[in-house]
């Protein structure tokens, strides 16, 4: 691995830069939207706007259409009262932050002069312009901004409940800080022993592809420095052929775990059935299934737009993206219903599923949603921008950026996204949860 110490003009060129590094942190400078830019005066109008979801998409957006419309009614739906960090429980599934650092209460975030239904949608009802909540209100919308996020499909795996998480060797970055946690336990065990530990991806898009790989990394990181790297056989088993999108870091990648990290690939293993008693994870491999005992395994569920959008009108009907929210990948604008707008985990896009491209998503959607409310041509566009400090060791991270031709799009100059360098470890660990926070109050 490379080692560069933070003590030379690399590190002085950086957090002179580190300003401007906060507002890039979850993003890129701006680059992953087109013409999204603020309007000089707020838009005179009373539509009725409706955001389902308050999470990093549904704030973000809430807050930038707050300022940016004067006399519209704005009403966010979400019964959860805690903001995820979400990009931080990674660091707490391998020890390294406490899950407190990641929760915050959402009315910190919530913007002024907006109405927060503390409800959860259950139907949207797009041809008759309404929303059908849990509590048994029928919310009317003139404008809806679908920002539910993903559902994580545990059930897909046979034997698998998140109950298990933190037992019988049993962990899960994914989900919630108390999963995240509980799968530090697990994983601290397994790291005082050595032994098996498997580390499994699911076929389809999941949110920060980057994550399991992180785990896989800190993990063996961490057996180093526990002084039982020797005793430990680690695998990881992608659902296909590639372990990341990006073909740069997926060729990488494809040579580094087995030639540096000493972690075996074994591809075509979609994790399919669970047995916790026994420590035996089955895969389904083209040769039918495979048994492999473990005595740690990091499980990843298959994901999905939640069922209401999974199965209803709203979903991409077939294709790649079957049963995401089928939005114009660029403009973000539903394709078959003009007044609805989506953006985050939910949208079924070529690529996105991370707070980087909710950063940059959320002038687009919102300078989008201004436009229709005028009966103006769309403005602006989202490049695909996504981007993931991808950790490779404690202290060590290579910042990958990329858009939807999947190029690298660095941008920092003095950082080599093919090179594991302090600098991204430094921006995941100390800065990118300011900088997301700043998305959420619409400052960058
Ligand atoms: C382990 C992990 C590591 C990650 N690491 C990174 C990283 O390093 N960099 C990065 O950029 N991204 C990372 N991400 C991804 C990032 O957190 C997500 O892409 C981002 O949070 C998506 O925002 P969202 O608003 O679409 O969804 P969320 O932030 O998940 O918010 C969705 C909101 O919708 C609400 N909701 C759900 N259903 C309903 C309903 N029926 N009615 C009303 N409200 C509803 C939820 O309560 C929630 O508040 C990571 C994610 C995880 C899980």
């Amino acid at each position: 691995m490379s080692n560069n110490n933070p003590t030379n003009t690399g590190r002085r060129r950086f957090l002179a830069g580190s300003a401007a590094m906060a507002g890039a942190a979850t993003t890129g400078i701006g680059a992953g939207s087109l013409l999204a830019s603020p309007p000089a005066k707020a838009v005179s109008t009373d539509a009725r706007i409706v955001i389902a979801g308050a999470g990093a998409a549904g704030i973000s957006i809430a807050t930038r259409l707050s300022r940016q419309l004067d006399g519209a009614r704005i009403t966010v739906i979400d019964s959860r009262e805690t903001h995820l960090y979400q990009p931080g429980l990674t660091l707490v599934a391998t020890g390294n932050w406490t899950p407190s650092k990641v929760e915050d209460p959402n009315t910190r975030f919530m913007p002024d002069g907006v109405e927060w239904l503390h409800d959860d949608v259950v139907e949207f009802n797009p041809d008759n312009n309404r929303v059908e909540t849990a509590g048994g209100e029928s919310v009317p919308y003139d404008y809806l901004v679908i920002t539910t996020g993903l559902q994580l499909n545990f059930d897909a795996i046979e034997g698998m409940d998140t109950s298990l998480i933190g037992r019988e060797g049993v962990g899960c970055v994914y989900a919630n800080p108390d999963h995240a946690r509980r799968t530090w336990e697990a994983a601290d065990l397994f790291l005082d022993e050595g032994r098996v530990a498997l580390f499994t991806r699911p076929p389809g898009p999941i949110k920060c592809a980057g994550a399991p790989l992180k785990v896989t990394m800190l993990l063996e990181d961490a057996l180093q420095d526990r002084g039982t790297r020797s005793k430990a056989e680690l695998h990881y088993l992608p659902p296909g052929e590639g372990l990341f999108s990006q073909p740069d870091i997926n060729t990488f990648l494809k040579d580094y775990f087995p030639s540096k990290r000493d972690i075996t690939i074994d591809y075509n293993h979609p994790l399919v059935a669970i047995d916790p008693g026994r420590r035996e994870a089955t895969f389904g491999t083209p040769e039918g299934p495979r048994t492999l005992g473990y005595d740690f395994i990091h499980v990843v569920p298959p994901m999905s737009a939640p069922d209401m959008i999974r199965y209803g009108d709203l979903g991409w009907q077939e294709g790649s993206f079957e049963g995401w929210l089928e939005v114009d990948q660029y403009s973000m604008q539903h394709r078959r219903y003009p007044n609805v707008f989506g953006a985050g985990d939910v949208v079924g896009t070529p690529i996105g599923k991370t707070a980087a491209s909710v950063k940059a998503q959320a002038p687009v959607v919102a300078d989008n949603v201004v436009a229709a409310i005028q009966e103006q041509a769309l403005p602006a566009a989202w490049n695909g921008y996504t981007s993931c400090p991808l950790i490779t060791e404690k202290g060590q991270a290579m910042l990958v950026e990329f858009d939807f031709n999947l190029d690298m799009t660095p941008s920092f100059a003095f950082l080599d996204p093919m090179k594991a360098h302090w600098a991204p470890w430094f921006l995941k660990d100390q800065m990118l949860h300011a900088a997301y926070n700043a998305m959420l109050r619409g400052r960058v």
